[in-house]
This record gives C-alpha cells, sequence and structure tokens, in this order.
C-alpha cells in the first residue's frame, strides 16, 4: 500500500545542499548546525532530511563519513535521524556509514543518481537486458555495481530523475529486477538548469504517466535551483494533488527563499499537505514502506520476456497472474522478475504456454541453482 494510499504525503527536506549563507545566512554548515537542521524539521514534521555533509567553513565534505556519523549521532538524541547524504559520484561515506552506523540510527536511505553511475548503456529487448556501447575511453559495465551494494547492506536507494532518459533506465531497471520495488524516486525540476525535468505541471503528468502502473514506487517532486517561487509553489501543489511527495528546503533553492528557515519551509509544506485532509509521513512509516524491499536470497531465478516477439495473446497472465500482467496495450510484463520456489513451477508453466516463446526462465551464470530448479541447472535456459 502506497503512502498516499494511507493518507500520508512522503515530506523531504533538502537542508543545505551546496547553497551558502551569502544566499541564505541560515544555511547549515558543519556538523553541529547540521544536525541542528535535521532534528528541527524532522520535529516540525518531515519525513526524511537529506544533508550535504561539509566543513563549518561551508566547504564540501562529500565522503567525509565522520563528518555524516556526527550529524546522525547528534540528531538521534532528539528525533529519529531518517536522514542521508548527498553525494558526488563517490558513495565510499555511504558504505562506511552503513557498515559502522551511529548506535540506534542506522542508515536506511542512500543517494543513487542515474545519471552519475549508468554510463551510456544500450538496452537489448531479445534478451531483457542492458549491454555495454563501445566508447572512446573504454569500456564500463553495464550494470551499476552500486545495486548490489545497496541490496547488500539493506539500503534503498533514493533514486534522483532528473529527466526522461533517467526515468526509462529506471522503469527498465525495475522491469528486469535490478532496482527492488518499491522504487523511491525524486524528481528533480529546474527552470534554471536544462539537464532537469522542466517545471511545468504537464511534463511532471508526462513523466508520472510513463511509469507502468505495475511498477510499486513513491514519487517525491524537488524543485531544484528554481528562480520563481511561483513556479516553485505551482509544482508543489500539482504534485501534492496528484497524490505525490514533495521536498523542500533552503538547500534545493537558496535564490528564492532567502531568508527562511528550513523549519519554516516545512511549516508552510505540512501547511499544504493538511489542509488536503492529509497528513506527513513518519519515519516508521517510510520504514515500514521499505521494508518490503529487503531481499529474499531464495528469489534467484529470474523471470524475462521479450517484448519484441510477445502479440499480447494473453496465455501467460492466465498460467501465473503474479508474475505476468499486461500493460496498459495488452502486452506481457513481469511483475516479478525473480522467483522463489514457490512462483518457480507457475513461472515455468506461463513461459511454457506462451505461442510465441517470448518469455525466458533463467538463473544467473554464476549462481548455483537451486534444488527446485533442478530442470533449468547449468545455467540459463530458454522455455
Ligand atoms: S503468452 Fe506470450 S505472447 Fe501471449 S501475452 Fe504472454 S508473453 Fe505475450
Amino acid at each position: 500500500m502506497s503512502l498516499r494510499d494511507d493518507g500520508k504525503v512522503y515530506l523531504e527536506v533538502g537542508v543545505n545542499g551546496q547553497s551558502t549563507k551569502d544566499q541564505n545566512r541560515h544555511v547549515p554548515y558543519g556538523a553541529d548546525e547540521t544536525a541542528r537542521d535535521v532534528v528541527q524539521c524532522i520535529q516540525h514534521g518531515a519525513t526524511a532530511v537529506q544533508y550535504h555533509a561539509r566543513y563549518d567553513d561551508g566547504r564540501q565534505a562529500w565522503t567525509d563519513h565522520e563528518i555524516c556519523r556526527t550529524i546522525v549521532a547528534a540528531a538521534a538524541r532528539d528525533v529519529d535521524p531518517l536522514a542521508y547524504p548527498g553525494d558526488a559520484g563517490s558513495l565510499e561515506h555511504v558504505w562506511a556509514l552503513a557498515q559502522r552506523p551511529p548506535s540506534g540510527a542506522g542508515l536506511l536511505l542512500a543517494p543513487f543518481a542515474p545519471a552519475q553511475h549508468v554510463e551510456n548503456v544500450a538496452w537489448c529487448e531479445e534478451e531483457s537486458r542492458f549491454e555495454v556501447t563501445e566508447r572512446p575511453n573504454g569500456s564500463h559495465p553495464p550494470y551499476p555495481a552500486e545495486l548490489d551494494r545497496f541490496k547488500d547492506l539493506g539500503l534503498v536507494p533514493s533514486i534522483s530523475v532528473f529527466n526522461a532518459v533517467d526515468l526509462r533506465w529506471v522503469t527498465l531497471a525495475a522491469r528486469i529486477g535490478i532496482l527492488r520495488q518499491p522504487l523511491n524516486i525524486k524528481l528533480y525540476f529546474s527552470d534554471r538548469y536544462l539537464s532537469h525535468n522542466e517545471p511545468d505541471p504537464d511534463v511532471l503528468d508526462f513523466l508520472i504517466s510513463r511509469i507502468p502502473t505495475w511498477i510499486d514506487h513513491e514519487i517525491v517532486v524537488v524543485p531544484y535551483a528554481m528562480s520563481s517561487a511561483e513556479r516553485c509553489q505551482e509544482l508543489w501543489e500539482h504534485a501534492l494533488n496528484r497524490g505525490l511527495g514533495i521536498r523542500v528546503g533552503i538547500g534545493d533553492c537558496p535564490a528564492i527563499f532567502r531568508t527562511s528557515t528550513n523549519a519554516a519551509m516545512v511549516d508552510r509544506a505540512v501547511n499544504l499537505i493538511t489542509k488536503r485532509g492529509l497528513e506527513p509521513a513518519t519515519q516508521d512509516d517510510l520504514r515500514t514502506r521499505f521494508a518490503v524491499a529487503d531481499v529474499d536470497d531464495s528469489e534467484m531465478v529470474r523471470v524475462v520476456v521479450n517484448r519484441n516477439r510477445c502479440m499480447g495473446w494473453g496465455v501467460c497472465y492466465a498460467h501465473a497472474p503474479e508474475i505476468y500482467q499486461a500493460d496498459a496495450e495488452g502486452y506481457c510484463v513481469v511483475v516479478k522478475p525473480y522467483v522463489d520456489e514457490e512462483l518457480y513451477e507457475k513461472a515455468i508453466e506461463g513461459a511454457a504456454a506462451c505461442p510465441e516463446r517470448a518469455i525466458r526462465v533463467e538463473l544467473p551464470d554464476d549462481v548455483p541453482a537451486p534444488g527446485y530448479a533442478r530442470s533449468v541447472a547449468g545455467g540459463s535456459t530458454t522455455v
């Protein structure tokens, strides 16, 4: 069940980002100021906080995990510090924080931007996988290794989507199961950064329409580096009316909120939320919502559909609706890309029944076949 189904709104705060005190004197620098803002934001109703680790003089301390640890430990004395750091490509500080968290303040969320971690990949529909494209500066993996690390450390990636290209990668990654559902998507808009989505309600509607209904997700709309307060407000209102979450904070849009505090921004957002008869989601709400992202290692068998072959006969849905469903055009989507022993036989039944032989049930090459999958032991197979 989504947060909105329960009358809740995912409210995130970007407390400092790359903003400076010249832009707004309340922008927190250093661990003490940042921890203070994390506490105030959560006490005023925020669900989660994203911060940048910064030194006392304001410089970014991107991968300094000790600053991150000090911020979270200090905040944990007063609130549930559901807060996570930003990044500039390297996630070393995230791994360190997840492996050695402050007492009682385990890391749940982690930054992940396809734009930074996914190189120029191609999509191979026949194989339902990403593949490497040749580039002058050498080869690169088609599959970001960070995703396995998130899984191993029990982290939920907070996926930054800056444009329709990022969103396309995200939906394909969800389709083949390398991004585990429910997805935690941050949808960025800017009237200054041309690499970001245009802050227009129609663009927001278009992007939402591109997310297949079978992808379980939460979306938070993030106006970023905006120069128009009116357009910022319009986006928040439109997002809330569409059942989405919102992000506020003086770290995101310092040029238009020059005197506000982060706590005041949260008050403003809570007012927008409560006047719609809703309430901000709590930290427990978010932990519960994403708890189902825990990985079940028994789910080793992968199911993929070749949509170039699928003719939409629908035979597979009848055999295993838990795994196969129709998209808006009536073609097959695999809504459960990894299956365990319980669903394995049904996956095989649906695949075997497909008149177009469009479905493949396979084991990863480097994983020994579980006992229940002996019929496909020895690697991948096409049913
Ligand atoms: S049975 Fe085969 S062709 Fe028919 S919808 Fe399923 S995958 Fe597509």
